[in-house]
């Protein structure tokens, strides 16, 4: 008999709801996001506003859209962090609520390990070498004894946050990743910026300052954009080719919101392929945050006897995926 599972994610920018089936079709995925003024980063109190706003509408849809009844779902699962405070209660409150007006379980999802199970479920992916590269997170991956270990992570700004401030600096609105990917195509010309792989660690910071100063020093937005990527791509491709030939694994998989990006997509592929492994990506609507990463890993975790008593339920601000067990891959 099919199982069904609602996930809500509200960790940052986005408050998304999903529902998905235990033999892993997703059966709705909606989603409210929040944009910052012109300009500014997440103001962490108004994006838990703009999801408060909008949770009735985007469960309601998400509900109405998977075709299945209230009665009919197994538990709720909830994006307990890692994330911004004020975000994450406003998801929790939604999921204490249903989970306890239907009588039902309640299970707290790393929002880390979210983008990961769902890649895996959607890209097939087995045992994959993970590069997760989003606004929270910069880190390469792999599973091994029970965990997602970190074989290398960014010792400041993840590579999200390294486009949006920069992006940002240069009077663009937040998300400015893909407005940056645009720049970058109109351009070949490389103007020398810091590169800076520390052990198997990347570090953003000096990289973002040289590009604001070149952009205040009038070179055009187009050459610092490719300048930057071809940079701090190339910086996590060497990284995640380390932890591919350490391990010898056979796919190299990229989940975050950042690989939307096809240049960087194109040096990871070239870099697997020298390899003979292959690269895999989980399409464009599931690769940033969503409802979905939280419902499907809530039913994994959920099969493997996870829950949490809505009364002992909270969110946590730092949760790193590492300290996650993962009993459902043993
Ligand atoms: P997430 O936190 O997973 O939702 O990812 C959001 C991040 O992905 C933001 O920092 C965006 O700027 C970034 N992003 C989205 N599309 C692209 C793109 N085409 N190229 C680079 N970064 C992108
Ligand atoms: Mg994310």
């Amino acid at each position: 008999m099919k199982r069904y599972v609602l996930g809500v994610e509200s960790t940052a920018h986005t408050f998304s709801v999903a529902v998905v089936s235990s033999e892993g079709a997703i059966l709705s995925n909606s989603k409210s996001v929040y944009r910052p003024p012109e300009g500014s980063g997440i103001h962490p109190f108004e994006a838990s506003q703009s999801h408060q706003a909008a949770a009735p509408s985007v469960l309601a849809e998400a509900v109405k859209a998977s075709g299945v009844s209230l009665g009919d779902l197994e538990a709720v699962a909830y994006a307990m962090g890692p994330g911004l405070g004020p975000c994450l209660r406003a998801g929790a409150v939604v999921a204490r609520t249903l989970a306890t007006s239907l009588g039902i379980p309640l299970i707290p999802v790393n929002h880390a390990i979210g983008h990961i199970e769902l890649g895996c479920l959607l890209t097939g992916a087995r045992d994959p070498i993970v590069l997760l590269v989003s606004g929270g997170h910069t880190m390469v991956i792999a599973y091994s004894g029970g965990r997602w270990r970190v074989l290398g992570e960014s010792l400041d700004l993840t590579l999200g946050q390294l486009l949006d401030q920069f992006g940002r600096h240069h009077g663009l609105s937040s998300p400015c990743g893909r407005a940056v990917e645009e720049a970058a195509s109109k351009s070949t010309t490389y103007l020398k910026l810091p590169y800076s792989v520390k052990g198997n660690d990347v570090s953003f910071s000096g990289l973002l300052t040289a590009s604001k100063l070149l952009v205040d020093g009038g070179s055009p937005f187009a050459d610092v954009s490719y300048s930057i990527q071809e940079t701090a791509f190339a910086m996590v491709t060497e990284v995640t080719e380390r932890a591919l030939a350490f391990t010898e694994k056979k796919e190299v998989m990229v989940v975050g919101g950042v690989a939307a990006n096809r240049r960087l997509s194109g040096m990871l592929s070239a870099m697997a392929a020298r390899h003979s492994a292959h690269l895999t990506a989980a399409p464009l609507e599931y690769s940033g945050d969503c409802g979905a990463q939280i419902a499907w890993t809530g039913m994994l975790a959920f099969g493997a006897g996870t829950k949490v008593p809505v009364e002992d339920s909270k969110v946590t601000q730092s949760w790193r995926l590492d300290n996650v067990d993962i009993p459902w891959r043993r």
